[in-house]
């Protein structure tokens, strides 16, 4: 399919490996030119490489943190103007609910739900002004059902996605769309993170803890990068212009619900 949107340029953060690099090739692939953000600039630069190789895009990098006031305007200098926008960062660490104080929260709310919004405000004008963009918000499966140990996520993504219920309302009359992808288990450094961590609590081998994991998905296994990221190109898509502040799951059936 053709998704419309050759030479269109995209803003992909954290895009330099995982869900972000998924994003950022498949948007490549559309003939898409990059804007691509991640902390480390060895990842980064490889992926911009690759991605200028494979699909003959320009992309230009900026090493830097998004989720900090610095990165931030470094990014949004390099981007100018752009026609879409897929925000993503790292997400905070597992834990239990007594474990966190303040500082814990304000950085998650910083990193997962102020970034996003941030990015948003400084460049849904100059779409508005255009009359056509798209925002790709990566949130989580945690915003339609809890997971018990990621508190902090799941805290900072509702709160990013009540904040885009409405603002995707009040963007869409000027042709721009925001919607969320909600990934549920994907084969990334995240997921191998995650995994250790059951590893550590329940004295299991990796592979043991895959499968663990594995089997609560009906799809039974993990989604892979290139999946989602096919996911995202359409939301960003000429196609997906009537698809306006949604969430949609991405979760091989992991969430067990009806709606
Ligand atoms: P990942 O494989 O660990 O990749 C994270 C990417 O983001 C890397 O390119 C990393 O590069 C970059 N990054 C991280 N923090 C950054 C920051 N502060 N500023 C700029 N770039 C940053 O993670 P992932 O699995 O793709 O996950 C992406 C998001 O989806 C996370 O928020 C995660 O919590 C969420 N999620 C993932 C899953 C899953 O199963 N994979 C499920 C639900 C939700 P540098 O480290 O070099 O900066």
């Amino acid at each position: 399919m053709d998704l419309g949107i050759k030479g269109k340029r995209a803003l992909v953060c954290a895009g330099s490996k995982g869900l972000g690099r998924g994003c950022a090739e498949a948007l490549a692939a559309a003939g898409v030119d990059l804007v691509l953000n991640a902390r480390g600039a060895e990842a980064l630069e490889a992926t911009a490489a690759m991605l200028r190789a494979a699909h003959g895009v320009q992309v230009v990098t900026v090493a830097a943190d998004i989720t900090g006031d610095a990165g931030r305007a470094q990014v949004l200098e390099a981007a100018g103007h752009v026609d879409i926008l897929v925000t993503n960062a790292g997400g905070p660490p597992p834990g239990l609910w007594s474990d966190w104080e303040r500082a814990d929260f304000i950085k998650a709310l910083d990193a997962n739900m102020l970034t996003p919004i941030a990015l948003m405000t400084a460049l849904l004008p100059g779409m508005i002004d255009k009359g056509w963009g798209r925002v790709v918000n990566i949130t989580s499966q945690s915003v339609k059902a809890p997971i018990a140990q990621l508190g902090l996520s799941n805290a900072a993504r509702t709160g990013l996605t009540g904040y885009v219920a409405g603002t995707a309302r009040q963007v869409a009359p000027h042709g721009v769309t925001i919607n969320n992808l909600l990934p549920g288990i994907h084969d990334t450094d995240r997921a191998t993170a995650l995994d250790a961590g059951v590893m550590a609590a329940e004295g299991l081998t990796a592979q043991e803890a895959r499968a663990r994991r594995e089997a609560t998905i009906p799809a039974r296994r993990y989604g892979t990068a290139a999946e989602f990221g096919a996911a995202c190109a359409f939301l960003c898509s000429m196609h997906a212009g009537f698809i306006v502040g949604q969430n949609i799951l991405l979760d091989g059936g992991a969430t067990n619900a009806t709606i």
